[in-house]
C-alpha cells in the first residue's frame, strides 16, 4: 500500500474515539519493529523521524525503508516529520515522500509561530500532506523547569483556538505536563486544560512525551480528545536493553544480526502493548 496521510487516520481516530501511535524511527529494525507490530495488532500507525534520525539515517534512507515496509504492510501506514526545524526542511520531506510533517514553531513568539505554520500548510495541502504544529512548550525532562514556572510553558486554551482559526492546521500538539525523555517521577498531566483546549480546538490533539505516562492516564487523555501519541523513549528502553541482555549472555557474539534480531522482536512487544493502550488495535480499515 502507498503511505497515507496522517490527517485521513486521525479523521477515523476521532470518528471512533481511539488514538493512533506515532512511533519514531532511526534504522532498518525500528521500522520493521513498527509494522510488523502494527500489522499484528492490526492498527493503523505512523511512522516518524525526529531532527535526530535525519541526522544519523539521513531523509532518503528513512522515506525508502518505511516506503518499502509499507509497499508490503496490510495495515495503513503514514510517515510523518516529527518537530520539523524550518520551511526548507518540510519542502525537502514532502519531495522525498512523507505524507505528514509537523512544523514546530512553539519557541517563537505567537504571530511568528502563526507565520511560520500558514507558509508549511501552504506548501503542504496542495501535495495532500497533512501538518501538525505545536502551541505552548513540550519540554524535555532534563529541563528542570521548576514546578510554578511549569504552566508558563503549558498551551493556552483561547490561544489555541485563534492559532488553528489562524493557521488551518491538521492537529495541534499541546503542553500539558508531558516532557521528551525519561520522567524521574510520575508525569502530571492537567486533564481540566486538556478539556477546555477541546472545547475550543475541533483539530485532533497531539501528545508528545508519552513514554512513561501511566496506561490509566494516556486512556483519559484519548478521552479528552488526543488523536495522536508519540512514543519514542519506549521503543529505544526496550530496543537496547535487548541488545545488553544479548551481549551478556554471549559477549563474544560478532554477528549484528543476532544482536539486533532479538532487540527488534524486542520492540514489537512494546509498540504492540502501547497500541492495545491507545485503542488502535484491530482498527485498520483494509
Ligand atoms: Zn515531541
Amino acid at each position: 500500500m502507498p503511505l497515507v496521510p496522517v490527517s485521513v487516520l486521525l479523521k477515523d481516530a476521532a470518528a471512533e474515539g481511539y488514538a493512533v501511535g506515532a512511533f519514531n524511527c532511526n534504522n532498518m529494525e525500528i521500522v520493521q519493529a513498527i509494522v510488523t507490530a502494527a500489522e499484528a495488532e492490526k492498527a493503523p500507525v505512523i511512522l516518524q523521524a525526529s531532527q535526530g534520525a535525519i541526522k544519523y539515517a539521513g531523509v532518503d534512507y528513512i522515506a525508502a525503508m518505511v516506503r518499502a515496509a509499507a509497499r508490503r504492510a496490510r495495515v495503513p501506514v503514514a510517515l510523518h516529520l516529527d518537530h520539523g526545524t524550518s520551511f526548507d526542511q518540510v519542502v525537502c520531506c514532502l519531495v522525498a515522500g512523507f505524507t505528514s510533517v509537523m512544523i514546530d514553531g512553539s519557541h517563537l513568539p505567537l504571530e511568528q509561530n502563526i507565520a511560520l505554520t500558514r507558509q508549511v500548510v501552504s506548501v503542504a495541502r496542495p501535495v495532500g500532506a497533512s501538518v501538525e504544529a505545536e502551541l505552548g512548550r513540550i519540554g524535555g525532562v532534563e529541563d528542570d523547569i521548576a514546578v510554578d514556572e511549569r504552566e508558563a510553558f503549558f498551551t493556552d486554551p483561547g490561544e489555541a483556538r485563534y492559532f488553528v482559526e489562524q493557521t488551518g492546521v491538521d492537529s495541534l500538539a499541546v503542553a500539558i505536563g508531558t516532557a521528551h525523555g525519561r520522567y524521574k517521577g510520575r508525569p502530571q498531566l492537567d486533564f481540566a486544560r486538556l478539556a477546555r483546549i477541546r472545547e475550543q480546538v475541533s483539530v485532533p490533539l497531539v501528545l508528545h512525551g508519552a513514554s512513561g505516562v501511566p496506561d490509566a492516564d494516556l486512556k483519559e487523555a484519548i478521552r479528552l480528545g488526543v488523536r495522536k501519541i508519540n512514543i519514542d523513549t519506549n521503543i529505544r528502553e526496550s530496543f537496547v536493553e535487548a541488545i545488553r541482555r544479548r551481549l551478556a549472555e554471549d559477549p563474544r557474539e560478532i554477528d549484528p544480526r543476532k544482536i539486533l534480531g532479538p532487540a527488534r522482536d524486542a520492540a514489537v512487544e512494546t509498540i504492540r502493548e502501547k497500541m492495545r493502550v491507545f485503542g488502535c488495535s484491530g482498527k485498520a480499515k483494509w
